[in-house]
């Protein structure tokens, strides 16, 4: 409903229509009407200026519409470090800080404040010290990413010679160009979801082949994974008409709502695998707990390659198809999944909301929220065997494989492929280039000896 208020008054006030100047609605704290960034009587703030995003919340769709040209960062007081606007932050290449509860409703218009993400915090009107000394930090991330910019062209390898493909996350085509400018293998999760927030109406099926063509095109040979919609939880399309459910990240999300609705689903895998035909694209389907899931999906798959065949479309009819694994059942039963699946990708974000029972975008519980608990990596431990056995690839698409430190515990885990938004591509290429994988003792972590 936030999001349609927003939306209608923009085009009331004529105000959409300038491309680059896209409006960054911001939400006051109940009970403090005018507070923070609102202006007096309208219905948000225009970023016609490089500013700070401080808002209570900002649902995905109003994310993907902020241009990174207008905004320097976000700070929300709700969210936690894998909700989707804190990945799609991270996929701007902008500096976020989420979760700060009510102390966001304390910054106010004007205020001069710096973002630090890397470390989680801000500064709210920094003294001179404060600043001279971000600016030294800002000018030394400078120079890091230039000395990191020289390793984009050459293959990770460990310092053992282990060979680590490496690959970005990406939710539109105007991620392509900083995948590309950071080295990309191609795209381990390709988020088509975020084609379809901010939009009154689905996308039609020529349009979805045009983008997944185009955006399979942009990688030349290298492999882009297409995940079928992955919708519920905190990403909501009002088009779609879900009806409201208690429990949303444990309802009618991804493949389950696909399986629902088949004719949404029918319509993404036409384009999917009309487009396989001028690409090198894999089809992924999210949130599988079950085989029976697994097998109906695939089926669709099947059914639409007979219809193109009839219709005369071309297709690829050995694009594989692959699932992922992010609900507990799943992994914990990969070996009965791995004969029927061409690949597994491991969605760290989900299986460790799922293992540990924490809701990932709620800022209350975020210090249980732990990615390298021993129980979400000896499931992770289970995939890398069962692929193993069956001779199936396995790589992990979640958020954990885009930091130095979950890259090295998943490679010590048998992981030879990451994904991670492209803005990590590099840190993490420099990391493993360092480390020697003999030498990584992250087996002690599965055993629970990291306390
Ligand atoms: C995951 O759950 O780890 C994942 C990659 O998918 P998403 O973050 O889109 O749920
Ligand atoms: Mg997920």
């Amino acid at each position: 409903i936030r999001d349609v208020k927003y939306r209608l008054l923009r085009n009331l006030q004529g105000t959409s229509a300038h491309p680059g100047q896209p409006v960054c609605p911001v939400e006051p704290a109940a009970g403090q009407p005018g507070s923070s960034l609102r202006e007096a009587g309208t219905p948000g703030v225009y970023a016609t200026e490089p500013r700070i995003i401080v808002a209570e919340d900002l649902t995905p769709s109003d994310t993907v519409q902020i241009s990174k040209s207008d905004v320097r960062g976000f700070v929300t007081g709700r969210g936690g470090k894998t909700s989707h606007v804190a990945i799609l932050a991270s996929g701007l290449g902008l500096p976020a800080v989420v979760g700060l509860g009510e102390a966001w409703s304390e910054i106010r218009e004007g205020d001069l404040m710096i973002v630090d993400g890397g470390k989680g915090t801000i500064v709210i009107d920094p003294d001179e010290e404060t600043l001279v000394r971000y600016q030294e930090a800002c000018e030394q991330l400078a120079q890091t990413l230039e000395r990191r910019a020289q390793l984009k062209r050459i293959p990770c390898v460990t310092s053992d010679g282990v060979r680590i493909k490496l690959k970005a996350n990406i939710g539109s085509l105007d991620d392509v160009p900083q995948a590309l400018q950071n080295g990309a293998e191609g795209v381990g999760l390709l988020r088509t979801e975020f084609l379809f927030l901010g939009r009154t109406e689905a996308p039609s099926e020529d349009e979805q082949f045009e983008r997944y063509r185009e955006i399979g095109a942009a990688f030349g040979g290298e492999q882009v994974i297409v995940r079928t919609l992955d919708v519920g939880g905190d990403k909501h399309i009002p088009f779609l008409a879900i009806p409201p459910e208690e429990n949303p990240f444990l309802g009618l999300r991804a493949i389950r709502l696909c399986l629902a609705r088949p004719e949404i689903f029918k319509t993404q895998l036409r384009a999917i695998l009309r487009a396989s035909a001028h690409a090198n694209l894999a089809v992924m389907f999210p949130m599988i707990a079950t085989l029976d899931e697994f097998r109906q999906a695939k089926r669709m798959v099947e059914e639409v390659k007979e219809e193109l065949q009839g219709e005369g479309k071309p297709f690829s009819s050995a694009i594989p198809v692959g699932m992922m694994v992010e609900i507990p059942a799943a992994a914990a039963a990969a070996d009965l999944f791995a004969p029927e699946v061409d690949f597994f990708s491991i969605g760290t974000n989900d299986l460790t909301q799922y293992t540990l029972a924490v809701d990932r975008t709620n800022s209350s519980v975020a210090d249980l929220y732990q990615e390298t608990h021993p129980a979400v990596l000896r499931f992770i431990r289970t995939v890398v065997d069962a692929g193993a056995r069956f001779g199936k690839p396995v790589s992990v698409c979640g958020e954990l494989a885009g930091s130095p430190d979950g890259a090295e515990t998943l490679v010590s885990l048998g992981i030879r492929e990451l994904s991670m938004s492209a803005g990590n591509l590099l840190v993490v290429k420099e990391r493993l280039m360092k480390v020697p994988v003999s030498a990584l003792r992250h087996e002690e972590a599965c055993r629970g000896s990291h306390g």
